[in-house]
């Protein structure tokens, strides 16, 4: 990328450097603003891709910082999208979904199914090696009501165990099938140390095979703290994986940033 005003920019700041008088010293904060806009846009474009390179570059040399400094701004104050995966791990998905999400540096909270937990165990340590969370999805998606005490250690319980056999990692957050769960094993979660999460945008990616339909949903729901409900188990996932790339780009280029759950 050439950058044809930036030599004139340093020209200029060596003429102030060379003057003793007390108004060119005055100035040359703003230069080195100006210099420093330039540094951010630069580093911004290529962290994001995307129209604001050329724009904000002429930007920033026909206005000064503050051309360049909004648009930092509104991107800045785009927040944090928590991504969340339900019913895997599985083989192919979820490792698809990992590659995409390294590519982009995002993170995100996975929410396994107990029995699966074993057979696909290097698919988890890799999640966590790669700083994504682990919850518990329960052992074969149960419906988290009407449980006794033995019945939730069963599905909820076994779960942490298996998750930390496998990663040596304990999951403290608990997403409930089917976002169903009552308050009797609302407290069972608590007392084993786990924080009841929902979502915010359900894209509905277990209903079509439409990567569009499932990335458009995400972005016309996506705000500051977002918990985007996807799946990557629980049937063909193809859908979702297309789609996960479009949004990770889309939101990515708006100046979300993918971040682990709070809670988990
Ligand atoms: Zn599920």
């Amino acid at each position: 990328m050439s950058i044809p005003c930036l030599g004139r920019v340093h020209d200029r700041r060596a003429v102030a450097w060379e003057s003793s008088g007390v108004s060119e010293r005055r100035r040359l904060p703003r230069r080195y603003l100006v210099v420093a806009a330039f540094v951010f846009v630069v580093a911004a474009s290529e962290r994001f891709g995307g129209p604001l390179t050329v724009d904000a570059l002429r930007g920033a040399v026909s206005s000064g910082t503050e051309a360049a400094a909004d648009q930092l701004r509104d991107r800045n104050a785009r927040g944090e999208i928590h991504l969340t995966f339900d019913d895997g791990p599985t083989p192919g998905y979820t490792a698809e979904i990992l590659e995409l999400l390294d590519r982009y540096d995002a993170e995100a909270v996975f929410f396994p199914i107990g029995e699966q937990v074993e057979p696909n165990a290097a698919l988890l340590e890799r999640a966590v090696d790669d700083g994504h969370r682990l919850g518990n999805h329960t052992w074969a998606h149960d419906r988290l009501a009407d449980l006794t005490a033995w019945d939730f250690d069963a599905a909820v319980g076994r779960t942490q165990i298996a998750v930390e056999r496998a990663t040596g990692t304990v999951p403290t957050c608990l997403r409930p099938p089917e976002g169903v769960i009552d308050d009797a094993a609302v407290d069972m979660a608590a007392a084993e140390g786990l924080t009841v999460e929902m979502w915010t945008v359900d894209p509905l990616d277990w209903q079509t095979d439409d990567p569009d339909a499932i990335a458009r949903r995400v972005i016309d729901g996506a705000e500051d703290g977002a918990v985007v409900l996807l799946h990557d188990g629980g049937g063909g996932r193809d859908a979702t994986v297309d789609a996960l790339g479009t949004i990770l780009r889309e939101l990515g280029r708006d100046g979300y940033r993918f971040t682990v759950l709070p809670g988990c």
